[in-house]
């Protein structure tokens, strides 16, 4: 019998075919980090996500790490995309970089600024833009590109509308877009009008992180998504009544509601920030999707 080569799923190509349930992880820096993500992978992969994220540093020995855990995750049951930033990075060392993806099967990537570094060894980038390596991962080769979108602007740019151009110029060229994290419906819906006001229609997948603890709420402002004051309210009323589980319980409770929401404002699929935990990520999405992954009518 002779055996047919299948080409590597393409992001781009399962959201054509239907909405998307997606994970993001950090690789581990340590033995305890990593049993931690191996008990996390082994959990959230029985909830079938369509594929699953893993972001980029970009000093020498976290570039590898990342590479690593992706190939890791494409050889096995799921399919992964890989991080990328501008920071830190030569042209010659990317291109080669993601001709290494290529040679893996790791066809999905992720295109990004990038955060300001803390490690010295970083040189300076010869990219200034996360456009820039939509560019070069298109010249590079046949890959599935998202990239970020920051609903309520991104914090360095001066103003939305023109963070708003900026990105619906990196979009036209890329296939999707991941959003950072936000609390209301209002923040995709008005994210996705304002780009078809600039005629761009592509995916544009909402990024889930739910607040579960009451420190939570200025470490979230301070990454520039500040938490809604409704919302801190009613998780200081649960405080209040039940103390941190609580608190816990009620910050699922209202990530679970605005999934719904969002699904039923047509939202393409969701992405889950999981921080390398699957208990929120799991409880979020069984009462969305049940414990095997379909849907409640
Ligand atoms: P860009 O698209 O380059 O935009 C950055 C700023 O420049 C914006 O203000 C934009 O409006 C402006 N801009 C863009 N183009 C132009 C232009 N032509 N002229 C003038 N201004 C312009 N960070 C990491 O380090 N590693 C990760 O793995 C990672 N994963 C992420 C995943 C998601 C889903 C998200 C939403 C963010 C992630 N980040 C990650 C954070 C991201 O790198 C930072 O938010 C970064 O500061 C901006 O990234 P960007 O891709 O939006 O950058």
């Amino acid at each position: 019998m002779t055996s047919v080569a299948t080409s590597p799923v393409r992001i781009d190509q399962l959201l054509a075919a239907g909405h998307t349930r997606s994970f993001e992880f950090f690789p581990p820096k340590s033995d305890e980090e990593s049993a931690t993500l191996s008990a996390t992978l082994s959990d959230l992969e029985t909830l079938e996500p369509s594929f699953v994220s893993v972001t980029y540093r970009g000093g020498h020995e976290s570039r590898q790490r990342t590479f690593d855990l992706v190939t890791h995750i494409q050889r096995g049951r799921l399919i992964s995309m890989a991080h990328l930033i501008c920071v830190g990075h030569r042209r010659a060392e990317m291109r080669q970089i993601l001709e290494n993806y290529l040679a893996c099967d790791v066809v999905n990537v992720m295109a990004l600024g990038g955060d300001i570094p803390e490690d010295p060894d970083l040189v300076a980038s010869e990219f200034r833009y996360a456009l820039d390596l939509v560019e070069l991962a298109r010249d590079v080769g046949e890959f599935s590109i998202g990239v970020a979108a920051h609903p309520l602007g991104h914090p360095r740019s001066p103003d939305r509308r023109s963070d708003r151009r900026h990105l619906a110029e990196k979009l036209r060229l890329a296939d999707f877009a991941i959003t950072q994290f936000f609390f209301e419906l209002a923040d995709w819906t008005t994210l996705v009008q304002e780009l078809g006001e600039l005629d761009v229609t592509k995916p544009v997948l909402p990024g889930i992180m739910p607040v579960t603890t009451l420190a939570g709420v200025s470490r979230m402002a301070q990454m520039g998504a500040a938490v809604p004051a409704q919302l801190v309210a009613r998780l200081e009323t649960a405080h209040a009544a039940g103390g941190p589980a609580a608190v816990r319980a009620e910050g699922v409770r209202a990530a679970s509601e605005l999934c719904e929401q969002l699904l039923g404002a047509g939202a393409p699929g969701l992405h889950f920030y999981t921080l390398n935990r699957s208990t929120a990520t799991r409880e979020i999405h069984e009462s969305l999707f049940g414990p095997h992954g379909v849907r409640r009518p």
